[in-house]
């Protein structure tokens, strides 16, 4: 059963910035999809148009079915329910954006008030529960966000998110504030709050080891764009599009300490999304661009595994291998340009996914 479906979601910002441009996803229900990207990307904007948070003035189009429904054209009123009982998000620092004159219990308990019609001794009691399930005492529904730690706050953000028993999770960069030790805490409570409940999860970061180390597949996207998605080992460990290469590369992978302490840098910046570079939006930063890819506007295209990739040496279902000029996917400066791949299938417009 498929729980979220994106269908060519564009959003462009009232000043012209297109920070969304045809992207389509798909998560079937209890599965765990990482959208990676370096900052500028377009994935908080991709996250925020699923529940229509986007700012009065910014056009959006596409579809985003949520259990076959669109989210993009159902009535206001349909849309605030979703919002806490079909799909809740844990914002990119949001921890910082508890009520700090509230106590953290009733925080929690309000979205229960609200969408689910509790009683409030019920709607205590739940805060309570949750609290638990994210791994603090009951007793800290008492607490004030000023007397909880960064991790703590984060957890008491999860039970928001669980409070009306959402169908998804999305949380953007739910880790990144925090220091290595309680990351993996709080990843291991987003996965445990998702795995066994049925829950789906869109887990966003910039890193792409946090990622797959959490999701089942992974989506990089760049310039507004997935660039690459699939099986998220394989994604992390043989990246097919040298973006997702450099990203792999660039970030710590999980339990090496030498790249942790050394993180490899991707140099240059993502484009300003209101003045995209003609052809591969990433070919000005690009180790094995050709002639071509400055001009022709490469769609994802199939790879064997499973998986997609929108590179022109992508050698589509033939055999999926990394990309030449790439070694264990990581770019080798200079290598594979002039090369010619063998001839994969014709790009695939709708950029279906299995
Ligand atoms: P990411 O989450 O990957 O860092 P964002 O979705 O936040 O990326 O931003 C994508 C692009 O959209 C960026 O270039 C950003 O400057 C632009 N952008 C984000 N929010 C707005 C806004 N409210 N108005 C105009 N441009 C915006
Ligand atoms: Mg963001």
């Amino acid at each position: 059963m498929t729980l979220l479906e994106v269908r060519d979601l564009r959003v462009t910002y009232p000043g012209g910035a297109a920070a969304v441009r045809g992207v389509d996803l798909t998560l079937p229900a209890g599965r765990k999809l990482g959208i990676a990207g370096e900052s500028g990307c377009g994935k908080s904007t991709l996250a925020l148009a699923l529940l229509r948070l986007l700012p009065a003035g910014t056009e959006v189009s596409g579809r985003v079915l949520l259990d076959g429904e669109d989210v993009l054209t159902m009535r206001w009123g349909r849309v605030r329910a979703v919002r806490w009982a079909g799909a809740s998000i844990v914002f990119q620092g949001a921890m910082h954006s508890l009520n700090p004159v509230h106590r953290v219990g009733d925080q929690i308990a309000e979205p229960v008030l609200l969408h689910r019609r509790a009683s409030r001794a019920r709607a205590r009691a739940l805060a309570g529960e949750l609290l638990e399930r994210v791994g603090l005492s009951a007793a800290r529904a008492t607490a004030y966000p000023h007397q909880l730690s960064g991790g703590q706050r984060q957890r008491v953000m999860i039970a928001m998110a669980l409070a009306c028993a959402p169908r998804l999770i999305v949380a953007d960069e739910p880790t990144t504030a925090l220091d290595v030790m309680v990351q993996a805490q709080i990843l291991r409570l987003i996965e445990e709050s998702v795995t066994g409940h049925d829950l789906g999860l869109i887990m966003i970061s910039h890193d792409l080891s946090v990622l797959a180390r959490t999701c089942d597949r992974l989506a990089v996207m760049y310039a507004g764009r997935v660039v690459e998605e699939g099986p998220a080992g394989a994604v992390h460990e043989r990246a097919l599009h040298p973006y997702a290469a450099a990203l792999s590369a660039a970030f710590p992978r999980v339990g090496d300490p030498a790249s942790r302490f050394a993180p490899r840098g991707l140099p240059g910046d993502p484009p300003d999304p209101a003045a995209l570079p003609a052809g591969c939006a990433f070919h000005p930063r690009c180790p094995v661009a050709r002639e071509e890819c400055a001009t022709d506007d490469i769609a994802l295209r199939e790879a064997a595994g499973s998986r997609r990739a929108a590179c022109v040496l992508v050698p589509g279902t033939a055999g999926g291998r990394p990309v030449p000029g790439t070694a264990g996917g990581r770019p080798v400066p200079g290598a594979g340009r002039g090369d010619r791949p063998p001839d994969g299938p014709p790009a695939d417009p709708s950029g279906r996914t299995a």
